[in-house]
């Protein structure tokens, strides 16, 4: 076999053929895939089902802690999670660029396939196409789950006095693909990872909302639920999780890690009395060790209206010492392609 991809690997003839034999039917596993059929058919029983899609184009594709297979799984399960869902099927599209080394491309349909199996999902159909370029690979995955009976988790459940909680420490992944980028060694190493086994301890809980906190950071999230719900979120700036390294990386580079994107981090908005519920359950999940309870959602006291009298809301981070900043969604472009 080659060793780089080249135009014809997706010529759709025989290479391509034994590219998806040698590389994702083989690191796969999946009889939908082995059964190489236009569509796959699955068996769904009645009630919700979630879709969500999203693609995956981070450079490098290998860094400390992961690398892009497995992130094209996390963040996409990590989606459906956000709904409640239970994520239960998946799809991988790769797009690869001429020159894209065949041994990297194993690597990471590899972690791409164990990614799956830790988090539960089944990889049933996939698709492969070859571009003009410099040995780049990008992933497109789309994720179906289940939602039970009676679940409701949406961006504008916040309800007031419900609390505000995030999973762990900020700015890990961000901080990761920028060390990478820029050639400094240290010693932080990406979140990226799966949260189900945390989302399903949390599901008997009264969570109102869920999001999962990737580009754009705990600060745009909690803008972005603040808008949508009408209320407003308040959360303390000396409560937020961030590691030491982390913080000593923000402080050289001059970021502010509500900013920086995760890649396994969950904010949960709860009824307060399930807080305490919640965050035992988070901190006894794998990846949730540095779970938080950071604030609250405001009486709606300083919820502003609008024209037509709509409660517009707003985050705001109470300052370590005593002030009250208003957050506002990420406003430039941040880091591209860190996801
Ligand atoms: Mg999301």
């Amino acid at each position: 076999m080659a060793e780089h991809i080249s135009m014809v690997h997706g010529s759709g003839g025989i290479a391509t053929a034994s590219l998806i034999q040698d590389i994702f039917a083989k690191e796969y596993q999946s009889s939908s895939v082995d059964a190489m059929e236009d569509a796959a058919v699955l068996g769904v029983n009645a009630g919700r089902i979630a879709v969500t899609t999203d693609s995956f184009v981070v450079k490098p594709l290998f860094y400390p802690g992961g690398n892009i297979g497995r992130l094209a799984v996390c963040g996409t399960v990590n989606d459906l999670l956000a709904r409640g869902a239970r994520p239960k099927y998946l799809t991988s599209a790769f797009i690869l660029e001429e020159g894209a080394s065949l041994e990297e491309l194993r690597k990471v349909a590899r972690s791409l396939a164990e990614t799956a199996t830790e988090a539960g999902v089944e990889i049933v159909c996939g698709d492969t196409k070859v571009i003009e370029g410099n040995g780049g690979i990008m992933i497109n995955t789309t994720g179906v789950g289940f939602v039970d009976e009676g679940v409701e988790i949406a961006a504008a459940g916040a309800k007031d006095g419900d609390a505000i909680l995030v999973s762990g420490t900020m700015g890990d992944h961000h901080a990761t693909i920028l060390s990478c980028r820029l050639s400094i060694e240290n010693s932080i190493i990406s979140d990226n990872a799966p949260l189900v086994e945390m989302v399903e301890k949390l599901m008997g809980l009264r969570v109102r909302t869920m999001r999962d906190a990737t580009r754009g950071g705990l600060a745009t999230v909690l803008s972005e639920l603040a808008e949508v719900s009408g209320k407003d979120f308040y959360i303390d700036e000396e409560s937020i999780p961030v590691s030491e390294e982390v913080r000593d990386f923000c402080g050289i580079m001059g970021l502010d890690p509500l900013y920086m994107g995760n890649e396994g981090k969950m904010v949960v908005v709860v009824d307060a009395g399930d807080a305490e519920a919640a965050l035992a359950a988070m901190r006894k999940s794998r990846y949730g060790e540095n779970a938080a309870v950071i604030g609250e959602v405001g009486a709606g006291d300083r919820a502003s209206g609008n024209v037509l009298g709509a409660k517009i809301g707003h985050a705001f981070v109470r300052t370590a010492v005593g002030g009250l900043r208003r957050l506002a969604p990420l406003q430039d472009e941040g880091l591209p392609r860190i996801c």
